[in-house]
């Protein structure tokens, strides 16, 4: 799970990580407020939506051509720009060509910037460690980083068993060339984000600027803050902070069915029982020279009126221009989940074409099922056959 800058730092202060002054706004009466509050004399107006880029993104509507993350000299000029900012749709590198409307800002005291730094912390599962990462090269896109020069990113694997030590933060901060009372304070920061990480049962923190400021302290001035799905039992607090409208409407829903899906850029829609099998299927679709349009797995328990429900999900994203059922029927039976396809398939009025392979237990009685159905089910017999069918499928639908 995903939360706003705003409420990173809010939950990062409350370690000790060092962060501006800041206020969240939802219009531009609030912005101006809360730069009123604040001490100036630089505010900074930032957009708040679930993607990075900000900065260097552009509003689609925005003839003054300014990115989504503006440092201004007064309360008005604050005000002016949260009015252009609010409602607007902001295109950054990580939204996409549709881009975000931004419905929260955050207005934060100016900073001065003597250096901008990376760090960032995640759970890397080669190592089976939290993995801290840093680097000279604040500010800019750290995946862009690692491509052209990986050297300038500094790993660090932490033991679980011992966990951070001060070794560990020096080691960062000299290699981050600080000197002086910035180790110290580079050192008092990254404690206390890795406490925060390992408290928060977070997978990512990523502070992208990480700042020196002009008299040497060391302060976050953007944080992106990821959650473990799985663990967020333990934090209701946290699961509160989620902001549905920045989440996809189709995972949302697919969540509250127990489905598992992912939207993906292809046309070939996928309902599959299991996760291993749903991505043998997606593989198998692109080695066939289709693409997927999504992940999809459908449990182990597939009724006809989850079936239903995930041919909803697929039919949704307008890209589709097939579906590709995968079912192999070890507990549940053949012939009961080709009931749930056919009543499914009439349910939802389908008009694309729909290959299904199924294998396992009563796969004669499922496959007569779907064969007398009426509908024009385009049956597969393994799975490169169903692979092969529906790109083909699907290629003839769409030179047509
Ligand atoms: P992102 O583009 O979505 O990653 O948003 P950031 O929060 O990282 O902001 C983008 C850039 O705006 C930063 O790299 C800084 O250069 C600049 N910026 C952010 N806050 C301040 C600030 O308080 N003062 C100044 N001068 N620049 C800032
Ligand atoms: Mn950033």
């Amino acid at each position: 799970m995903n939360i706003h800058e705003y409420q990173a730092k809010a939950l990062l202060r409350e370690y000790g990580v060092a962060v501006p002054e800041g206020r969240v706004a939802f219009s531009a009466q609030e912005a101006a407020d809360a730069a009123r509050a604040l001490p100036g004399p630089v505010w900074v107006v930032k957009s708040q939506i679930h993607a990075g880029g900000r900065g260097a993104g552009r509003f689609s509507n925005d003839p003054d051509g300014k990115g989504g993350v503006r440092v201004v000299k007064s309360v008005d000029d604050v005000r002016e720009n949260a009015q252009k900012m609010l409602a607007s749709v902001l295109v950054t590198k990580q939204t996409g060509p549709a881009g975000k409307e931004v419905k929260r800002l955050y207005i934060e005291e100016g900073c001065d910037i003597a250096r901008e730094l990376y760090l960032g912390m995640l759970v890397d599962r080669a190592t089976s460690r939290i993995t801290i990462m840093a680097s000279t090269e604040g500010g800019m896109e750290i995946e862009e980083v690692a491509h052209r020069t990986p050297e300038k990113i500094l790993k660090v694997a932490i033991d679980p068993a011992t966990g951070l030590q001060p070794f560990h933060t020096r080691q960062i901060a000299f290699g981050l060339g600080l000197s002086g009372k910035q180790v110290g304070a580079a050192s008092k920061f990254i404690t206390a984000l890795y406490r925060a990480f390992v408290d928060l049962d977070a997978s990512i923190v990523e502070v992208n600027p990480l700042v020196v400021t002009g008299s040497g302290d060391v302060i976050a001035l953007d944080a992106k803050l990821n959650f473990d799905d799985n663990a967020l039992y333990r934090h209701p607090d946290i699961e509160k902070l989620r902001d549905e409208e920045e989440e996809d409407p189709a995972e949302i829903e697919a969540a509250k069915h127990g489905l598992n899906y992912v939207k993906l850029d292809g046309n070939i829609g996928c309902m599959v029982n299991g996760a291993g099998l749903a991505m043998a299927t997606m593989d198998i679709i692109k080695l066939y020279g289709g693409e997927p349009a999504n992940f999809l797995d459908v449990g182990g328990g597939a009724t006809q009126e989850r079936v239903a429900t995930a041919f909803k999900l697929i039919l949704r994203d307008p890209k589709v221009r097939g579906i590709l059922v995968n079912i192999f029927g070890g507990i549940m039976r053949c012939d009961v989940i080709a009931q749930g396809v056919v009543a499914a398939a009439r349910e939802v009025d389908l008009r694309v074409p729909l290959v299904v392979r199924l294998a396992g237990t009563n796969v004669d009685a499922g496959r007569e099922i779907l064969r007398t159905s009426g509908l024009t089910i385009i049956p597969a017999e393994n799975l490169a056959d169903a692979a092969d069918k529906i790109v083909s499928a699907v290629a003839q639908g769409v030179a047509k």
